[in-house]
């Protein structure tokens, strides 16, 4: 089969035949149709610190996706030959604390696929049927191909009661992006976003935001003035992974306010600690979706009206897929789907 493969120690993807792979009797396969481009990816395209030490070349990755399943593994059940799905990217042990104790996102033994283990810029992926999300009907296979990274926004978003709330969102990426919608789908007051890209600011304004706020232009405080707000905000999503951005937010919160924090910050990112402490923050790291209540939430909010399709801006046949990495590292996109034109 082909599949988009890291077969150098290098900048780039290499479209490549390799063996389709093996399916054990409690995995399926299933044909991919569409595979969108996630950030990751394009540190894996980038080759940078991080994909050296982590990425086994070589291999194909990508790990959002739909498709149909086209074979089913002896001991599955509840699948069959024709569903379409899309997949948890984070292959579980099942054996640990928190696996038996339902809490599948904190297993310590977590595997990525397309990161640890071949993924779905493939013509094929083989999963366990425990990881499947049966996709329902009337919902696209577009956004069914971008529920991994909306499972990420829904995580977060969905990690505090924001009924009523303002909410801060620090980094309008795509994940950003759709929490902004998230927020105001749940009930949130103001929903404020920040990010120094003009691009995705203006997606995230089309996306229902209450103020998309270009830090390199204006300042926070200010937007919570005109607002009338006047102790801060109750409910921030880290969503860039910007040391500067984290540290406005906590300048930013009202007092007991509540942080989920998604974007990846350095180590050695430095915080006023005492900020933290007399404002009576709380913390809250995030890691994936929670299997699989945060699934079916966010099948459900679309269902009851929820719209992310706008996050979708770029389409390209997988054979266009330079250009696909390249209009994403642009930084003038939101999501870009591959698709395989079955
Ligand atoms: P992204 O890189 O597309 O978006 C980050 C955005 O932050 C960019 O638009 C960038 O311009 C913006 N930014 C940069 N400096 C800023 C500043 N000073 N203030 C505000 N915004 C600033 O990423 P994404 O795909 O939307 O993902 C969001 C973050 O979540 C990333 O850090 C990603 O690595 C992380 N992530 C974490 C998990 C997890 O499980 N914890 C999963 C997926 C992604
Ligand atoms: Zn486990």
């Amino acid at each position: 089969m082909r599949a988009l493969v890291k077969s150098r120690r290098e900048p780039g993807l290499w479209m490549e035949d390799v063996p389709m792979p093996e399916t054990g009797p409690n995995d399926v396969l299933i044909r991919i149709h569409k595979s969108a481009i996630c950030g990751t990816d394009m540190h894996i395209w980038n080759w940078d610190a991080w994909s050296q030490k982590t990425i086994p070349v070589p291999m194909h990755v990508g790990h959002e996706y739909v498709g149909i399943i086209e074979k089913v593994g002896d001991e599955v059940e509840g699948y069959k030959v024709g569903d379409r799905v899309s997949g948890e990217g984070h292959i579980v042990c099942g054996h640990c604390r928190n696996c038996r104790a339902g809490k599948r996102h904190l297993c310590p033994n977590t595997r990525g696929v397309g990161v640890n283990r071949p993924g779905s810029f493939a013509e094929y992926l083989s999963l366990p049927a425990t990881n499947l999300f049966k996709v329902p009907d009337g919902i696209s296979d577009d956004l069914a191909s971008i529920f991994d990274p909306y499972g990420n926004a829904a995580h977060t978003a969905l990690s505090f009661d924001m009924v009523g709330e303002d909410v801060l969102i620090t980094g309008a990426g795509p994940i950003g992006i759709m929490a902004v919608a998230i927020a105001k789908h749940v009930g949130a007051r103001n929903v404020v976003i920040t990010d120094v890209n003009p691009y995705r600011l203006d997606l995230a304004r089309r996306m229902g935001a209450t103020r998309a706020v270009d830090v390199s232009r204006e300042k926070l405080a200010d937007v919570e003035k005109e607002l009338g707000m006047t102790e801060g905000f109750d409910v921030g999503m880290e969503m860039s992974g910007n040391a500067s951005a984290f540290r406005g937010m906590i300048d930013s919160m009202a007092n007991g306010g509540r942080i989920a924090m998604l974007g990846i910050l350095g180590e050695d990112v430095a915080v006023d600690w005492g900020k933290v402490i007399f404002k009576g923050l709380f913390l809250k790291g995030i890691y994936g979706r929670e299997m699989f209540e945060t699934w079916y939430k966010m099948a459900a909010m679309i269902q009851g009206g929820l719209d992310i399709s706008p996050i979708i801006t770029h389409h390209f046949p997988i054979e266009d897929f330079r250009q696909g990495f390249e209009v994403m590292g642009s930084g003038k996109s939101g999501k870009v789907i591959l698709d395989w034109g079955v």
